[in-house]
């Protein structure tokens, strides 16, 4: 396992929550360490596989500078 969005080594990805149903784990939750993607094993491969997202999608942690914005800026309204 790695990370879907920067392929991070599976040493990088934290458990953060098993789902279990009777007693049994039918999902977890994992937390990239490296690019704070957040994902759940039981999703679609098209969501969580590197090789079958879009490629806009993937990200380079060694590169941050190629990431201005993580969110876009917030366009404040003045009151009048
Ligand atoms: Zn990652």
């Amino acid at each position: 396992m790695s990370c879907p969005r920067c392929q991070a080594e599976e040493k990088h990805c934290r458990l953060e929550h098993e789902g279990r149903e009777a007693g049994e784990i039918i999902w977890k939750v994992f937390y990239c360490q490296r690019c704070a993607f957040t994902w759940r094993d039981s999703e679609p491969t098209e969501s969580i596989d590197y090789e079958k997202r879009d490629e806009w999608f993937q990200v380079d942690p060694d590169q941050p500078d190629q990431y201005p914005h993580n969110i876009p800026p917030a366009k404040l309204h003045k009151n009048k």
